[in-house]
Order: C-alpha cells, then structure tokens, then sequence
C-alpha cells in the first residue's frame, strides 16, 4: 500500500492585528497546509497605532490608549514607498505624505484584499505567554475578551508578537520637574494644538514628532520653545516658527534651567517627544526573552527568539521602512517554522545578537543596514528581495529631509511605472509642480 506523507500542521498564535500582525496572517493564511492561526488584538478595528483615538489616558474598553497617532499627523514616509510589495497602491490623499486616515483604510483594505478578518479575535488582549512546560516547545497563551471578561487558555506550536513599539512612552528623568506646576504629557498624549492655544510650551526632543509638534503649537501657542540636542535646525536668519534651545538641565525656582546655563520662564506645558520603551509585559520569564533600555535580546536578526526560535518579535529595527520590511521579516520566520535548518548554530544566533550599538537604546537602528538586513532575510528564506524602488526612493526620501527638514512633507516622490527610477517633485508657489532628479 502507498504510505502518505503525514503534513504536520503547526497552531501559531500572532500578538496584534496593527501592520506587522495582518501582514503575518496574511503569509500564515497563504500556506494553509503547514500553519492554523488565530490573530488576537485587544482593539476592535485593525491598524494598530494608525487607528487615531482623540481620547487620551484609557479607550472606550478601559484599556490604555494605543495610538499615538495626533489629528493633523501626516506620514514622514511618502506612500510611494510605504505599502506591503504584494499590495502597494496607498490609495487616496494628496500628495507623498498623507493623513493617518490614508493608512489607517490601507491597512483596512489589505485585510479585506487578503480576507483577514476571519482570523482575527478582536477585543481580546493577550495577557500571558509562558512555556507550557520546561521541556516542551509548546507555548500557553493566556487572552482576555474585554466585552466578556472571559478568559481563555490556549496552546499554540509558535508565536508570532506584532504588539508595536510606539504606546509606552519614555519619560526622560528631568531634576526638580516634580515642581513643575504647569502640564507635563508625552507625544503619546498630544492629538492637536488648539489644546495649548496662548499657552507658553516647551517642546522636548527634535526627532520627527518633536519637530512636527512645535511647528504644529507655533499657529496656536502662544510662544514654543523646542528644546534639544542635536543640530540646530534652522539656517542662518531663518525664522521656524518656534524658538530652537539647547537640552534641559533640570526644572529650579519655577524655570526650565538649560545645558548651556540660560532658562525659560513661565512654561505652562512641557510636552516631551522623547520616545517610546520596548514593553512585552505578557511575556513570562520563561519565554527567555530579556530587555534593557530597548535592546532586546537574544534575538539572531533582530527577529527570532535565540532561547525558544518558534517565538519571533516582529518590527523591532527602527529608522526602517516598515511595512515591506515586515513583509520580509515574516516570510522568514515562517520559512524557519516550515524547515529549522534554515536556522544557524546556536552561537552564530548568539554572536548575531550581541550588543554592536554604542548605546543599548540604539541596538535595533538601522537606518541604511536595512537594506542589506531585508536582502539577507529574503536570501535565508529563499523568497524574491524587496523591489528596488524602495531603497532608491528611501534614499531620495532622506537627502530631500536633510535638506529641508521643515518642509520636506510638502515634496512628492516620484516613482517610475516600472520602478527603475525615482525622483523629488518639487512644490511651487503656483502648485504646478516640476520635477528633480536627487
Ligand atoms: C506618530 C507616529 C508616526 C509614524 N509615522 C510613520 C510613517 O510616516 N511611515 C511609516 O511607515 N511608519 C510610521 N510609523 C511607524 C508605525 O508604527 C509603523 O508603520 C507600523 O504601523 C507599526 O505596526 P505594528 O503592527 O508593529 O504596531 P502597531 O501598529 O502598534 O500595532 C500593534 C497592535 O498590537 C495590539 N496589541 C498590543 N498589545 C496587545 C496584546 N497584549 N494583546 C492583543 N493585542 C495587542 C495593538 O492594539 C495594536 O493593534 C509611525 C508611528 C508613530 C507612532
């Protein structure tokens, strides 16, 4: 008699249904023979951190407010380059950088396209997941339904964590802030500037939400003061808006006391852009899985659990375009889960996640690497590499920011219909528009 060969179909549990979870069902869902697979999101929509809420503190299910999305928020990526490769088109919105809405129906629509729905258990927060034993690889994951309060135990072969890295806000240690009398938030809190309208603000930190959030407060507030480290972002006899100041020091006799010995009086806000911890508070001890000031380890390509491979933490590199790079950094973990030779020894894994940034915080950027990390994670998986329209336009993308920081979002990128080439657009005074080559 013919012996079959018996398919070992593996339960996979996926953490979050934002970006990085619908592109992981996506892939689970095409490949129905190896994997069955539940998506468990604690909000009741899918898109994660692109689902605005204008509320601030807790959501409608008493849960703390995932989003940090704010009202005018419009994407520091063009659309051009920011959709999955197998569903690029982010329909809808004028212009490269689009509103929060554009994505939030993009990714309502990818889930439509590939008919995620089904697989999705909204209003159900994942609480635990720990080793179902010592010696198995069998993971118990304990979820919640916040309409119900029912609580469920379940036991999956992997898990896949899509739970984002912009909800728990990184509040800076400033001296003597505890006597600030005016409104300390974080950007997590910030949705629009008629809140702080005649208010005096200081602005912590110039990354991409400090430096939209000041210039943002400047048609509201009374005076902002953005207050940071790097580079001064205006040019010579350049006016911004804003006031640019070095660092704080610390917070004495009722005034911001800065590095360089001057202070600002009568703030009535300080709104600190200061980022975002790296949280998986569900995950037990014996998951293996360590963090320290966001370097998260040990993890071989910023992705697979060293300690128990059938667990991967997805979207942790940053200064990335994300989406196609989850597109990359599912299809190989799957293709680990499908075939574990696939995998390196143990050391080699090691050796990848060993600490390689000056500072901790900054151990998953990667900024330029990313293209050679999506290569090598295509290569080890054996699937096509990412079209080069992303690497080109990305480039094109970060000279135009260096050059005009504060008003790249109002250039559109250019992508040609067979993606060999890209260019800037470049906005005139009359809205025609006129083209440039980077
Ligand atoms: C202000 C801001 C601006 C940004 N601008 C851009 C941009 O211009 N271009 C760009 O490409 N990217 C941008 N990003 C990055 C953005 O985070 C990524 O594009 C991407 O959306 C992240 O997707 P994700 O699925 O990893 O996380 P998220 O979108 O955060 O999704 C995580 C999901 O997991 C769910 N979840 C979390 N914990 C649990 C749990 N315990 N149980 C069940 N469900 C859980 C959450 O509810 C959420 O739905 C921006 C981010 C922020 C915050």
């Amino acid at each position: 008699m013919e012996e079959k060969a018996v398919e070992i179909i593996l339960k996979v549990c996926v953490v979050g249904a934002g970006a990085a979870g619908l592109c992981a069902a996506r892939h689970l869902a095409a490949d129905s023979k190896h994997f069955e697979f539940v998506v468990f999101e604690r909000q009741g929509e899918v898109g994660g951190t692109w689902t605005y809420n204008d509320r601030i503190g807790l959501d409608e299910d008493g849960l703390p407010v995932h989003s940090s999305m704010y009202r005018d928020l419009r994407t520091n990526l063009p659309k051009e380059i920011m959709g999955f490769p197998d569903y690029p088109d982010i329909k809808g919105g004028a212009g490269s950088c689009v509103s929060h809405r554009v994505i939030l129906d993009y990714l309502k629509s990818y889930a439509t396209h590939f008919q995620l729905r089904q697989y999705i258990q909204f209003q159900t927060v994942v609480e635990s997941i720990k080793l179902k034993d010592p010696s198995s690889e069998k993971w118990q994951v304990r979820v919640r339904n916040v309409g119900n309060e029912r609580t469920d135990t379940l036991v999956f072969d992997a898990v896949i964590i899509c739970n984002g890295h912009y909800s728990d806000p990184r509040i800076p240690r400033i001296r003597g802030l505890g006597d600030f009398k005016g409104l300390t938030m974080h950007s997590h809190d910030y949705r629009y500037p008629e809140f702080f309208a005649g208010k005096r603000v200081v602005v912590l930190g110039a990354a991409s939400s400090g430096i939209d959030i000041a210039t943002e407060l400047s048609r509201s507030a009374s005076h902002v003061h953005l207050s940071h480290d790097n580079d001064r972002l205006a040019g010579k006899g350049e006016s911004l808006g804003f006031e640019e100041v070095v660092g704080i020091d610390g917070f004495a006799d009722d005034k911001f006391i800065l590095k360089d010995g001057t202070s600002v009086a009568g703030v009535d806000a300080l709104i600190l852009c200061t980022g975002y911890n790296f949280t998986y508070p569900f995950l037990d001890a014996s998951c293996g899985v360590k963090i320290d000031d966001n370097y998260v380890s040990p993890l071989y390509k910023h992705l697979v659990n060293v300690e128990h491979t059938s667990m991967c933490l997805v979207g942790l590199p940053m200064t990335v375009v994300p989406f196609p790079m989850f597109h990359m950094q599912v299809r190989y973990f799957i293709s680990t889960l499908r075939d574990k030779s696939r995998l390196p020894a143990v050391g080699v894994m090691l050796e990848d996640s060993r600490l390689k940034a000056s500072e901790k915080r900054h151990a998953h950027k990667l900024g330029n690497a990313q293209w050679a990390y999506n290569d090598s994670l295509a290569r080890e998986s054996g699937v096509e590499p990412l079209p080069g329209y992303y690497e080109l336009g990305y480039a094109a993308w970060w000279n135009l920011r260096k050059a005009h920081l504060m008003d790249y979002k109002s250039f559109d990128l250019f992508v040609s219909a067979d993606g060999a080439r890209v260019g800037i657009v470049v906005p005139r005074r009359d809205e025609k528009k006129q083209s440039m080559t980077p």
